[in-house]
């Protein structure tokens, strides 16, 4: 199903254009308008989900698929030195898309792109609750 009220659904299927680094009959692969860094793409399915827990399975895992095939291509072909596939879901983890894309960020040394989190602390009993609830479902 298309959302004709959303950006990404026009983009991925060519009624807006964008600079596509790949297509197929599922997906389309662009650059991002507001690059972390130099070759920053994104994956979009043609079809819209919302997000993550929006997609079937056999799209999810294409999805990983097709990530790793045109991650490849660009490291080779940027010469970077490393590369973080980024997916956000929902606002509060920075999603203002709303429309499953996966971040392909090419990442070089000294790059200084802001993507990695500062590590946190846990406790042992906090590690067993959440282990507790993520089981319960
Ligand atoms: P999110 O924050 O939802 O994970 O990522 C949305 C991404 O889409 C951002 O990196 C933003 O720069 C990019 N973006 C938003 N609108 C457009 C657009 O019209 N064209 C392209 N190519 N990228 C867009
Ligand atoms: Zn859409």
């Amino acid at each position: 199903m298309k959302d004709s009220s959303c950006i990404f659904c026009k983009i991925a299927n060519g009624e807006i254009p964008s600079t596509t680094l790949y297509e197929d009959e599922d997906f389309r692969v662009i650059l991002d308008l507001g690059p972390a860094t130099r070759g920053h793409a994104l994956l979009l399915p043609k079809e819209h989900y919302k997000d993550l827990f929006d997609l079937d399975d056999e799209t999810a895992a294409k999805v990983l698929i097709r990530a790793k095939r045109i991650a490849g291509r660009m490291r080779t072909a940027l010469g970077a030195d490393g590369l973080n596939l980024v997916q956000n879901n929902g606002e509060a983890a920075g999603q203002t898309v709303f429309h499953f894309h996966m971040h392909l960020i090419p990442r070089y040394q000294e790059d200084h792109a802001g993507i990695l989190w500062k590590p946190g602390s846990t406790t042992a009993e906090e590690m067993e609750e959440v282990k507790r609830l993520v089981d319960s479902q």
